[in-house]
């Protein structure tokens, strides 16, 4: 249960737990994958490319959100290396497809269901706002494709502060800009290392945003967006 004691600010991860990040992708990515004739080229259907495609980001993702890697270097590798998994080499098609993916994704407006309505009840008693691990020029069109701006107070982005989440420094960072401290902060998101874990280390209350329904950790969590509130109430 959440401790509202001195409570004040609500801080949301963006992708994948207001901005539904595997739909709207997922709808890019299967544009581009007609445009450029990549079931002839890869030799394969839409869905086995695009699980392959997941998976790499995912892992290239890791590395980056730990620092291991450049962004530079995780928009070079994502659709390279996922060609070279179905045989196929083409560095610069897949540099083609990757510079066209980052111009569209962000315009997409597929929301996780219940979000909206979500921030509605949460804004009556609390300030909100977003902290991602995300890049700035993508970030904020979400926001303003979505019409969410009018949600959030603080927008926090890793790229601008310099630290990704679960760095403890980008809470930090977090609680400065909205003038509070630790007490008064509570995270939601989808991502347990990155937003739980890091949230935890910071001293802040949590929700773990679980639609997988992952049974891996033991700390507050919900399955849909919906039940979030359950745990606003006395
Ligand atoms: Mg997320």
């Amino acid at each position: 249960m959440v401790q509202k004691q001195n409570l004040q600010h609500i801080f949301f991860d963006l992708d994948d737990t207001i901005w539904d990040f595997e739909k709207n992708s997922e709808g890019i990515l299967s544009k581009l994958f007609e445009e450029h004739g990549l079931q002839h080229k890869l030799q394969n259907d839409f869905y086995t490319y695009f699980t392959a495609y997941k998976k790499k980001n995912g892992e290239l993702w890791q590395l980056y959100n730990t620092k291991k890697i450049t962004k530079d270097e995780l928009r070079k590798r994502r659709f390279h290396e996922t060609f070279l998994q179905f045989g196929y080499n083409d560095f610069d098609l897949s540099w083609a497809i990757s510079e066209s993916y980052l111009q569209r994704s962000p315009y997409g407006t597929e929301l996780k269901k219940g979000a909206i309505e979500l921030l509605e009840t949460l804004s009556e008693n609390y300030k909100l706002h977003v902290i991602t691990n995300g890049f700035k020029e993508i970030q904020y069109i979400k926001l303003k494709q979505c019409d969410l701006g009018k949600y959030f107070d603080a927008v926090i982005i890793s790229e601008e502060v310099g630290h990704n989440k679960p760095n403890i420094e980008i809470f930090r960072e977090a609680e400065r800009l909205v003038n509070t401290s630790k007490e008064a902060c509570l995270m939601i998101g989808d991502n347990f290392e990155t937003d739980i874990q890091g949230a935890k280390k910071a001293g802040w209350q949590s929700i773990w945003y679980n639609p997988q329904k992952s049974k891996r950790y033991q700390t507050t969590q919900v399955h849909c967006l919906t039940e979030i509130v359950t745990h606003f109430k006395t």
